[in-house]
């Protein structure tokens, strides 16, 4: 059996010699590419020996379950390729897959501390995946690639996969340049203050409208710059962004509030809090005027890493909203400890409020719940007068929603206000 340390070009050789040999016998070769996950944490935390320690285990355990026919062959930091020479059936290349999961997903000891590393692998078959190395290899990373995205411990490669990879791919290239090249649009909607009835701040929302692949979901767009790293470079446009329309806004720029959605990837990062700040500082802004909107999912996934961040901003005088209020099983521990102002209801509850009862008990509750803590609420997703009548009688603090206006380019935004029902102040 051949061991680590080779390059990737010896097991491209060693691929395209076995592929050669099974022409003859009708068989397939097997590639899987195994990535041994979570290989930074353990450097950082234990130190870079114990990392490589971890290596050695695994790969020790890979050769207990594979045949002496088999390579193991390191082509990368954390990444094995394992070939499967001489293979009747695709199955029995999954069977061997799972057996080195099995082996993989064992506990490690580093000095009594019990270390739980986490593998993937992407598969691929030759000759359907490939007919030659290169191709045999693209795929398989594909496969690992799509493992990745979908939360799965293997992936078969298959070209339904490489088509959907291909797209992503372009669009992942595309928003990088929009975001380079101010190809993205800053949208904002409009808040009012249900008590007095005017504007009192909006809420920046991105919109790409891609000349390759049409108009892209937030949702979409935004999933993919928190998997790319792009994240920190859209958060920042949008911050700047957010701050420009400030900047534009004369008398009334005091009682206005700017909410930034701030992505849940960036909560664990001490820079957030200096991006965020420094922007203020630039631009001259108060920085009580700037809220940081964070979902309740993103907060409760990691509630001790996000104090830390929430605390930081919160003491250079940036306002704290939770976001999609009612969704993320928030424990009434940590809304006592997190320094939180405001409340934002989550619109799927707001827009049944007129049809469903619950919906309206589930309102009403967050209401109480945000004053007892002495937080303002916000209600999302208002799209008719008889819900903004309600949320006015339960004592709702703010509402936002397309029955007030929907999120508008920055030049429609001061135009809106300027004739709006809710004169700013
Ligand atoms: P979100 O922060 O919960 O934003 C509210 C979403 O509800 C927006 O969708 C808005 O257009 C929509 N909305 C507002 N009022 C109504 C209404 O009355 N009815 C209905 N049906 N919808 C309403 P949008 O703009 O598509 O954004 C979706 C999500 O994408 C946002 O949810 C936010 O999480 C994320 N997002 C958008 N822009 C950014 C950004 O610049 N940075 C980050 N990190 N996330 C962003
Ligand atoms: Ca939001
Ligand atoms: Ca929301």
């Amino acid at each position: 059996m051949s061991m680590p340390l080779q390059e990737r070009s010896e097991a491209l050789s060693i691929l395209d010699k076995e592929i050669l040999n099974c022409a003859t016998d009708e068989c397939s070769v097997g590639l899987l590419v195994v990535k041994i996950q979570r290989m930074r944490d353990v450097n950082v935390d234990l130190g870079y020996e114990h990392g490589e320690y971890i290596l050695v285990e695994a790969e020790g355990r890979m050769q207990q379950v594979l045949r002496p026919c088999d390579y193991i062959i390191r082509i990368a930091t954390y990444e094995y390729a394992l070939i499967l020479p001489k293979i009747k059936h695709k199955q029995v290349i999954v069977l061997a897959a799972k057996k080195v999961l099995q082996q993989l997903q064992k506990v490690v000891l580093i000095n009594n501390i019990e270390v739980l590393p986490s593998s993937r692998i992407g598969i691929a078959v030759s000759p359907f995946d490939g007919a030659v190395s290169t191709e045999l290899m693209r795929a398989a990373d594909v496969a690992l690639i799509k493992s990745k995205s979908d939360g799965e411990i293997y992936t078969v490669y298959s070209e339904d996969i490489s088509q959907s990879r291909l797209s992503y791919l372009a669009l992942e290239r595309d928003l990088r340049s929009a975001i380079k090249t101010s190809g993205l649009e800053a949208y904002f909607q409009p808040k009012v203050d249900l008590k007095t009835g005017v504007v009192c701040g909006a809420e920046i929302l991105s919109r790409w409208f891609s000349e390759n692949h049409g108009v892209v979901s937030p949702e979409r767009f935004i999933s993919i710059a928190e998997e790319s790293g792009l994240i920190h470079d859209l958060t920042k446009w949008s911050i700047a962004r957010s701050m420009r329309l400030h900047s534009q806004l004369g008398k009334i720029k005091d009682h206005f509030m700017l909410s930034i959605n701030i992505s849940p990837v960036l909560l664990s990062e001490s820079d957030i809090v200096y991006q965020i700040t420094s922007a203020v500082n630039l631009w001259g802004i108060n920085p009580v005027n700037v809220i940081v909107e964070i979902t309740e999912g993103a907060i409760m996934a990691d509630p001790d890493k996000s104090l830390q961040t929430l605390v930081k901003l919160h003491e250079a005088g940036i306002q704290i909203s939770i976001d999609d209020f009612g969704t993320g099983y928030s424990s009434l521990e940590y809304l006592k400890r997190l320094p939180v102002n405001e409340l934002k209801i989550d619109k799927s509850f707001v827009m049944r409020m007129t049809e469903d009862e619950d919906d309206t008990k589930i309102v009403q509750s967050v209401i109480g719940l945000g004053h007892n803590f002495d937080l303002v609420v916000t209600a999302e997703g208002v799209e008719s007068e008889e819900t903004l009548e309600k949320l006015k009688d339960l004592g709702c603090d703010y509402a936002q929603g397309f029955y007030i206006a929907k999120p508008m380019a920055e030049e429609d935004f001061i135009a809106w206000m300027k004739a709006s029902h809710w004169p700013p102040k």
